[in-house]
């Protein structure tokens, strides 16, 4: 048994199979396939390559050289791709099965996005290249921005910013630049309950009191509650239209008419926009800025947190204040703006990255949009929209649904009151359909209904798919109400790695490792 430093999280339930008869003498359980860290496999006096020591070289290092071996693993390349192939099979991906999880939009990423992100035009130029090397890529940057100010019916957008979250600093910037303009002092910033963490934590990092709106009993926004907290202090609201519970605010146009009329900014958090593309444009409700997460709705690849891209698009009211550089349709073409030469009427805030934004991320965001064209995004997203209404239509009867009354978006939002009474927790449901294949939906978010399980299929998924899952979740169901405990209290059973103590693994996570004491690991064997 090797040291498994890689896992020290292993709980204690992985010691005893609940099966024996599953425990196998490799660890290995059919084709999904045990795998330890590099350097328990790899042996340091072994290189994957055999270069002849270099003749009449003198090291110009000097004292710096290093004299104890670099004591990094050796294997060879067959180790080495199985090493990182049997890894990526414990991952669950899009590219392996539906993936549930609601507020993130986890769509396929279309082949066509990649062969053309690959086009070395494209892959490999270089932010210092000079401007004048790369006209197609910058006219990329501003095909692109037109598509998203035309499909938002906005002003402006800020390419540069690499995330949705980093979208709403950008936006909330220029909110606080716009107030600067107009000289006043205005520092609170209203968000409903039900928001996204990334909404009031924006607006604290950036010097904004944040106030809570109170949720509706409905899961919606109440345009008298926003307006009881509307004053000369409030700088901006930050909503999220479809909401998180997945319901489209009925109030939005109002809302933003009241909070206009107090002077203050409408910022939507855009992250839902997938539900609503080719539907409504958030300038005709009155936003004002609102980030576009481009792996969310524009079928980019989720990268682990990076490397993302949340252009920000901008009202008439805060177009001045967009962020450099941005691209402008000159006389010649399409052309970068970094600063000194903006117009007079600019006023940027700053600048929110170093370069110019995730070029990669640009190429496949266009390619799905121009694949598509403008009635196949419409499509897409009334297929999104299709789909989690088939999933809710299926589960109804069996899951509870905390706000019946409303059609869902894209996403469809159940509660875990169907589970009372059954000894079956919220987290057990999710862990127990790992054991099926799928990868949980989002638990506990968002946070205004008890025990929340957010359910997104998006617009790629075929019908057969959906059936299996809706058979599948009904099947679970209905386990839980005959007390089938075992199915769930235990779960998951058939996945490489059982419950982990996930507290621990994030308070207390092991970064390095250390390699055991020769004597310790011969007494070990
Ligand atoms: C995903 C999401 C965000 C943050 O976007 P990132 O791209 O993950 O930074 C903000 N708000 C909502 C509602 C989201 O779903």
């Amino acid at each position: 048994m090797l040291n498994n430093q890689g896992r020290p999280t292993t709980p204690a339930n992985d010691a005893a199979p609940v099966d024996a008869g599953r425990a196998t003498f490799t660890g290995n359980r059919g084709l999904d396939l045990e795998e330890a860290l590099l350097f328990e496999i790899g042996r340091r006096e072994v290189t994957g390559v055999d270069l002849p020591e270099p003749e009449g070289v003198k090291s110009r290092l000097g004292a710096h050289a290093r004299k104890t071996a670099i004591d990094l693993p050796g294997l060879s390349e067959p180790e080495t791709m199985r090493h990182y192939v049997r890894l990526s099979r414990q991952n669950y991906a899009i590219d392996s099965g539906l993936y549930p999880l609601g507020s993130c939009t986890m769509k396929h990423n279309p082949r066509l996005n990649e062969k053309a992100a690959r086009l070395a035009g494209f892959a490999d130029v270089h932010p210092l290249q000079p401007v004048s090397t790369v006209p197609g890529a910058i006219e990329l940057i501003g095909e692109l921005g037109d598509w998203l100010i035309e499909l938002t019916g906005m002003k402006a957008v800020a390419m540069s910013p690499k995330a949705g979250a980093h979208g709403e600093l950008c936006g909330m910037m220029a909110i606080k630049a716009a107030i600067k303009a107009r000289g006043e002092a205005r520092d609170v910033v209203l968000v409903p309950e039900s928001a996204h963490g990334t909404n009031p934590a924006t607006a604290a990092l950036i010097g904004f009191k944040v106030k809570t709106i109170p949720a509706r009993a409905d899961g919606t926004v109440d345009v008298e509650a926003v307006k009881a907290l509307l004053g000369p202090d409030v700088a901006a609201i930050m909503l999220t239209n479809p909401n998180t519970c997945g319901i489209f605010e009925p109030e939005v146009a109002a809302i933003a008419e009241a909070v206009h009329a107090a002077g203050a900014y409408f910022y939507a958090d855009g992250a839902n926009f997938n539900a609503i593309v080719g539907k409504v444009r958030p300038g005709d409700l009155g936003v004002d800025a609102m980030h576009i997460n481009l792996h969310k709705t524009f079928s980019t690849p989720h990268g682990g947190g990076g490397p993302g891209a949340g252009p920000v698009v901008l009202s008439e009211r805060l177009a001045a204040f967009a962020p450099v550089p941005f691209v402008r349709k000159g006389e010649t073409g399409f052309e970068l703006v970094e600063g000194s030469d903006a117009d007079a009427a600019a006023q940027p805030f700053g600048r929110m990255t170093a370069f110019h934004g995730q070029m990669g991320m640009f190429v496949r965001a266009l390619a799905f949009i121009l694949s598509h064209g403008a009635d196949g995004l419409k499509l897409a997203s009334e297929t999104a929209v299709l789909s989690a209404n088939y999933v809710r239509a299926g589960l109804q009867d069996l899951m509870s649904l905390p706000f019946p009354d409303h059609p869902s978006m894209h996403e469809v939002l159940f509660d875990d009151s169907f589970l009372e009474g059954t000894g079956v927790t919220t987290l057990d449901f999710a862990k127990a359909m790992i054991d099926e294949g799928y990868h949980p939906m989002t638990m506990y978010f968002p946070l205004v209904v008890h025990g929340a399980l957010l359910i997104e299929p998006t617009e790629s998924e075929s019908k057969a798919s959906l059936d299996l899952f809706v058979a599948t979740l009904r099947d679970l169901v209905l386990a839980a109400k005959r007390g089938d405990l075992a199915r769930f209290q235990d779960a998951p059973r058939f996945a490489p790695r059982r419950r982990l103590d996930e507290t621990r693994a994030a308070r207390a996570p092991v970064l390095k490792w250390e390699r055991p004491e020769p004597a310790v690991a011969q007494a070990a064997e």
